[in-house]
């Protein structure tokens, strides 16, 4: 059967094999996706040992960067992102790495009714995540993106090194001038119940439309900071399904419809 999966560390929570058996359910497609543990100093190891057999795998924390320098060969995303989250294996036996956490929120954003060309888009952090994610964030041609880090310097770099694809510029949190049409939590922040520091005036109440690139089973401290300021918010599940939509459609030619999928996690993950 054609071999598939997903490295991590760890790995056991992961949705991505679930996504991934719905996907092949609905298209039809006959392919088994398992969870993939690689030890935390042989990713490289163990990534070569899967594609002896193995045809495609996504890749996520905390191998993201090394699955980027063992790519043989890059598209041009994950080339801008220095992360790769999709490889692939090719005719000639070597590896292709691409990345596909971008295009995942920008499809996540367009499912939502969210435009983003000619907007002013806040974007928070400048990590992992947030890199990968401009690209195609800058390529909606916002009129203005605004990249906000607890560590300037870093949102500084990112700012100076996407300069060429769009009008792009980083700030302090404190610095910030508000409002903004879009405002995109890229920040792990979430995850320990804290939010990053942000001033009230960041958001036109009925005009602002927040997101979130973590999710839960309920609303994240930003989603909640945005519920309480009157603006529209979204969690990051779809993302994370549009991600793996992005790359199956790689991988065997078919798009997968990714609502029906949404809404099964989602009403799981409510339980
Ligand atoms: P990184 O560790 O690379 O970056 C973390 C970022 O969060 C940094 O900018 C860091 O700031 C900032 N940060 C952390 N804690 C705080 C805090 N308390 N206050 C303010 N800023 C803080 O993580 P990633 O970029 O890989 O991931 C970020 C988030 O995106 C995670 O929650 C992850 O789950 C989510 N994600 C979701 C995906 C999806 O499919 N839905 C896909 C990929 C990521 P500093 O630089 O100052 O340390």
């Amino acid at each position: 059967m054609d071999r598939y999966g997903v490295f991590g560390n760890p790995i056991g929570h992961s949705k991505s094999p679930q996504i991934h058996r719905l996907f092949a359910e609905q298209t039809g497609q006959v392919l088994s996706y398992e969870p993939l543990l690689a030890p935390l100093e042989d990713f490289s190891g163990s990534a070569k040992g899967f594609f002896e057999t193995g045809l495609g795998a996504n890749v996520t924390v905390p191998f993201k960067e090394q699955a980027f320098r063992l790519a043989d060969q890059l598209s041009e995303r994950a080339q801008r992102a220095g992360a790769v989250n999709t490889l692939t294996k090719l005719e000639d036996g070597r590896l292709l790495g691409d990345n596909t956490d971008g295009i995942g929120l920008v499809r996540d954003l367009d499912n939502a009714g969210a435009s983003l060309q000619g907007k002013r888009i806040l974007l928070l952090g400048a990590g992992g995540a947030v890199r990968g994610v401009l690209e195609p964030l800058l390529a909606q041609r916002p009129a203005a993106l605004v990249i906000a880090n607890r560590t300037l310097a870093k949102a500084e770099q990112l700012a100076g090194e996407f300069a060429e694809l769009g009008a792009v510029s980083a700030s302090a949190f404190e610095q910030l001038h508000g409002p903004f049409d879009v405002i995109i939590n890229g920040t792990s922040a979430s995850l320990g119940g804290e939010l990053p520091p942000l001033a009230d005036g960041l958001i036109k109440p009925g005009v602002t439309f927040c997101y979130d690139m973590m999710y839960g089973a309920k609303p994240t401290p930003f989603c909640q900071w945005a519920a309480e300021r009157g603006a529209t918010s979204r969690d990051g599940l779809g993302m994370l399904v549009e991600q793996a939509a992005a790359a199956f459609e790689l991988w065997r030619g078919v798009r997968p419809e990714s609502g029906p999928v949404l809404t099964q996690l989602r009403s799981q993950l409510g339980a």
